[in-house]
Parts: structure tokens; sequence; C-alpha cells
């Protein structure tokens, strides 16, 4: 091979530097969906290598384009509305070039995927066992006897007991259930399986529980593994190589501890540093100005240019490469011999660190002036499950004792089922406590009539972990925003428009006008999650229920919300009940901590306390299950 085809070839993939041997090639691939607009591009001439018998990370914000990509190595893009061009070789065989059958018999034998809210896909009308069965029969023959082996020993290695077979999918817990759908990915021994998203919406300890059995698979069978994820701490946790994608193209790629320690590429740098961490500094998080804007044509030059802190002149005129740089693969100009004495670092505005959207104006409006308080007090909760001699009662909350205060961030953590969103239902008034006290400003209203309670709602408001459906997808943000204002009298018909569009700068939707007449679906989730946030204190809301809030959202986008609730903690003095599974987002918004197990507080203290020195078993599983 001569010397220029040996460049070109390791311009193509940071893996090829590592010299390990590729089993998947992806090579100059596009794909792009017709839309009114025109073509959107969501894989935007992409070059990766998937090493074999390794684990493989595909790490990138939604919109990135890598749910496409994982669609395309499993051959399901050939649909008339979709514009495709490249190569994924496999074998050296073309995936996109394979006829129906060939594809049928690639998937689940050779390729299998487990795809994004895995939980969901089980048939809810089938026994999992008859599910396994049919899967089994479309792809091979096989003897009773042979199938019940396959079968047990998928089963065993997820570590999943033979009752499942005999169950529905809504009898097991959403853990069983992911770890049901990777049994069936591996059973029939393919050489790659590809895992989208395969623990988002899990608690940390369940995850955990998933990652290391994946780990396992792919150690005892020498499946290869590609993991598409949004989620870096799991994807540093589980991979062996990484690939970060943004806006349709690999944008750095190598070992991952080279991606990670590098930080090369200068999104791959600000998305790692808006990640919790559990040490290191708790100052605001780091947030990444801008989003991920679609793509309407293939681009040769940087798509990262608005919102790169280190963009120069040349980066809107200059052609990108791919260039080697520590034995990784990086595409930035940073790494462009003829460009590189040209960088010196821009100072740019953190959108994530300003406060400006705090005017004085709306600041006294919305600004809590006195204190308050809510007060749970040895709160118990029961639940009546079955009927007739089949009945029997579950103590979802034991004993439960817990403050909130206005200008306070506490948190309630635990795995699901600890109890914590029952807590959350309770101080809303959608559940009633069994026994004990509920206390709002020093009265009692654990038996507060319907009419008191509708007023006791404007003092509580709730933000939802969902926001892609806390919104009514038929009314525009402004109308959204308007209704709660002027049915809680905290705006006049003659200035409602002014204190919407306060609302909207002091959550960060800035310009505001440009948002005032936008639908939901128009809004990415971090932006629709801020609408919600608006809503609930255009109530006057003095202290907020916010359940999982961030646990959907990306992770620059999951650092912004965060910071947005400090803020109000700090400029409104809101108070804010922070229900999470996620110690690490805990220490960067909480004041004080109570961990959730079974129902009871098993241990309560700040950060310190709860990190450094934590008395019960439970909170040390949850410290440690956090990857
Ligand atoms: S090429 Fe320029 S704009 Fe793009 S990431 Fe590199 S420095 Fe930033």
């Amino acid at each position: 091979m001569g010397q220029h085809k040996i460049l070109v070839l390791f311009q193509l993939s940071g893996l090829l530097l590592s010299k390990e041997v590729p089993i998947l090639k992806i090579r100059k691939l596009s794909l792009g969906y017709d839309s009114d607009a025109g073509v959107v591009i969501a894989i935007d001439n992409l070059s990766l290598d998937i090493p074999k018998g390794k684990i493989s990370s595909i790490v990138g914000e939604s919109g990135s384009g890598k749910s496409t990509l994982a669609n395309a190595i499993m051959g399901f893009v050939k649909y008339p509305n979709v514009r495709l061009s490249g190569s994924i070789y496999f074998h050296d065989e073309d995936i996109l070039t394979m006829g129906t059958v060939q594809l049928r018999r690639m998937r689940m034998e050779k390729i299998s995927v487990v795809p994004q809210a895995a939980m969901n896909s089980l048939n809810p009308v089938m026994k999992i066992g008859d599910e396994i069965h049919d899967i089994i029969s479309a792809h091979k023959k096989m003897s009773p006897e042979e199938e019940k082996k396959i079968v047990s020993s998928a089963l065993e290695m997820v570590e999943l007991p033979d009752y499942v077979l005999n169950s529905y999918q809504n009898q097991i817990s959403g853990g069983m259930r992911q770890r049901v759908m990777i049994a069936i990915a591996s059973m029939l021994d393919p050489e790659i399986m590809i895992l989208d998203e395969p623990t988002t919406g899990l608690d940390v300890i369940v995850q955990k529980n998933i990652l290391d059995i994946i780990k396992k698979i792919n150690k005892n069978k020498g499946t290869t593994v590609v993991l598409i994820t949004h989620d870096i701490p799991v994807a540093f946790y589980l991979s062996d190589f990484a690939s970060i994608i943004y806006a349709g193209k690999v944008v750095e790629d190598g070992r991952k501890e080279s991606i990670f320690t590098n930080r090369l590429h200068p999104y791959t740098n600000l998305l790692i540093g808006s990640i919790p961490s559990m040490t290191g500094s708790s100052e605001r998080l780091t947030t990444i100005p801008g989003e991920v804007k679609p793509l309407m044509e293939n681009q040769k030059l940087c798509s990262f240019i608005d919102r790169c802190p280190f963009a120069i002149a040349e980066c809107r005129s200059n052609e990108l490469e791919d260039y080697e740089e520590k034995d990784e693969m990086v595409r930035c100009h940073r790494y462009n011999p003829s460009l590189k004495d040209n960088f010196t670092k821009q100072k740019t505005e953190d959108k994530g660190k300003s406060e400006s959207g705090f005017s004085s104006n709306i600041t006294s409006r919305f600004a809590v002036v006195e204190d308050h308080s809510i007060e749970l007090i040895d709160l118990n909760k029961n639940y009546t499950v079955g009927r007739g001699s089949k009945a029997h009662v579950i103590n979802a909350l034991k004993g439960v004792n817990i403050k909130v205060e206005t200008g306070k961030v506490v948190s309630l953590v635990g795995a699901s089922g600890s109890g914590k969103t029952t807590v959350g239902k309770i101080i809303l008034f959608d559940e009633r406590a069994t026994s004990g006290k509920y206390i709002i400003d020093g009265r009692d209203v654990t038996h507060a009539k319907d009419r008191e309670v509708k007023r006791l709602r404007r003092t509580v408001q709730m933000i939802f972990q969902d926001p892609f459906s806390s919104l009514s997808p038929i009314h525009k943000i402004g109308y959204q925003i308007k209704r709660p204002l002027l049915i809680n009298h905290m705006s006049e018909a003659n200035d409602v428009k002014d204190n919407i569009l306060g609302m909207l700068n002091l959550v960060g939707l800035r310009p505001a006008e440009s948002f005032f007449d936008k639908f939901p679906h128009e809004l990415s989730g971090g932006q629709r999650q801020r609408v919600s946030i608006a809503k609930a204190l255009s109530v006057g809301a003095r202290i907020l229920v916010a359940d999982e809030p961030v646990s959907m959202l990306d992770a620059s986008v999951r650092a912004e919300i965060l910071n947005l609730l400090s803020d109000l903690k700090n400029r409104l003095k809101i108070g804010i009940l922070y229900i999470t599974h996620d110690l690490s987002t805990v220490r960067y918004v909480a004041d004080h901590i109570y961990v959730m197990n079974a129902g009871m507080v098993e241990e309560e203290g700040n950060w310190v306390q709860i990190a450094n020195n934590p008395s019960k078993e439970y909170t040390k599983k949850l410290l440690d299950s956090v990857v």
C-alpha cells in the first residue's frame, strides 16, 4: 500500500491508530430524511471502525445522529424518505447493499440490537417465554431441549430466574425487563450486540447491575458491544473505545482513557465538563451555549462553530479534516498543523453562568418575601392491593419526617420503589396520608378540604420528570404561561405579555420573544423543562417539588437546569424538594439530603456527611453504584 493510501486510511478512524482489528467498517456514511423544509441530514459523511471483541461507545447528545447510526448498522434505513450513501462493511460485505433475506439472517444471529426504550419493547399480551420462543423459531431450527438450554443459559447470563418466562412484561420490574431484552439480544450468540441507551430511566443500583452484565457478556462470549449513549459516565465505565459524535459526524475517536483524559475536541471538553462529579469542585456546572441545530446540507466546515469558545476566522472558511493527535483521531482545526499557531483562546460568555434573566421587575414580583415551609411528621401511607382474600397492604411510606423551607434545596434520594415519588404526591395533595401530619407554614393540612387544597397548591408546585408530556401540545408557550398568571392574579391583562416575557427570560429562554409563539414540539427537552419551571413559578409558587427533573435530559442541558434551580433558590428564595436517584447531581444543588429506602428515611445530612461518612449500608450502596 502506497504512502498516500496509508495516510488516507489513518485519517478515517482513530481505531486504526490503535492497531485493533475492526469488525465493522463504516465509510463515508451520509443519511438524510426528506422533510417539508428539505433534506434533514442525520449522519454527515461519517467514517468509523468498530474493533472486534471490544466495547465501543458512540457518545452524543439528542439529535447528534447516534440512534440513526445504530439503525443504519441494522439495515433499518431503506425507506422512501431516506437519502442514503456510503457503506457499512461487516466481514467485507456492505450491509447497505444486502437484500431482505440476507438482512433477516444477519439480524439477531450476527448483529443484534437492544433498542431505545427497550423496557417497553416486550409484547404486553404475550408471556415472555412465548415471545422468546417465537424469536428463536424465526431464526433457528432446534429441538425443545436445545431451545431450553439456550434460553436457560441466556437467563443465567443476565441473572434472571426461570420464572420470568411465565410472566407478562407488566409483572416484572423495569430492570428485569431490560435484562430480558439483553438476554434475547445475546441468546443466539451474535458477533455484535448494539445497545441503544440501555440504562436510561433506571436507578443507579439497577444501572450498575445492567452495565456489569454487559461487561460479563463481552468478556465471557467475546461479543463485540456497541453502546449508543448520551451518558458519559456510563460510556466511561463500560467501554474500551469511545467516539464522540456531533451533528452527524465523529469529532473525536480513540481509546476511552485517552478521550476522557485528553478531551481534545472543544465539544468533548465542554461535554465532560458539564457532568456532575462525586469529587472535585461543587461550583456551578459548565454548560455549552446554544444547541445542536438541524443540518440541511452536508457540512465541509465545522458544525460546532457557533458554540465553540475557541473558534477563529479560519474555522469559518477552511474545510475540516481528521487529524491524528495523541493516538486519537480528532476533527478540529486546533490540530491542523498549518493552523495550530493561529489559535488563541477566545473569551466567550458562558450563558449557563449568566443570571441576567433575573431583572429587578420580575424578581420583585416572584421572589419569596416571607419564609414558608412544608413538613411531613411521622407520615405513613398504605395502599391496599388486590381484592377479597387476595387483598394485602403495602406500606409505601413508614414514619417519614421531612422538612423543606424557602431559600433551600432539599434532596430526596433513593432507588426506584423507595417511596420518594409518593412523598411528592402527598406534598402536592395527589395522595393523602394514611396517618401522620402534613404541615404547611405551621398549619396542619393533612385533612385539608378541596377548596383549601386549591389555594395551597399555589404555594407548592410540581416540575415533572418528562418535559415531553408535561406541556399541552396544542397551546403556544406564551398562552401556557399566560393562563396561570391571570387565573392566579399574578398579572393584570395590560401587563401580562411583559410578565410572560419576563418569566421566559428568567428561566433562560432568550430572546424571550422568539419562544412566545412556539408550540412545545418546536422546543428541545431542556427548553420544555424551562417552560415547565416558568409555568410552576407563574402561579406564585414558594416551594417547587422537582421529581427527577433532569433524568431525561442530555448532560449539558442537565447542567443548565441544575444551575437554574440553584439560581431560583439564590435569587428568588424559592424552596425546592429535588427528588432523584442520582447522587452525583445532588451534590451541586442540595443543602440537605434525605436518603430513602423501602418507604423510610434511612439517613439525613448535608453532602459532606452523607458522602464522607454514610452510616447506613443502603447509602453506601447508592454511593458505590454511581459510575
Ligand atoms: S474547528 Fe474551530 S470552531 Fe470547530 S471545534 Fe475546532 S476550534 Fe472550534
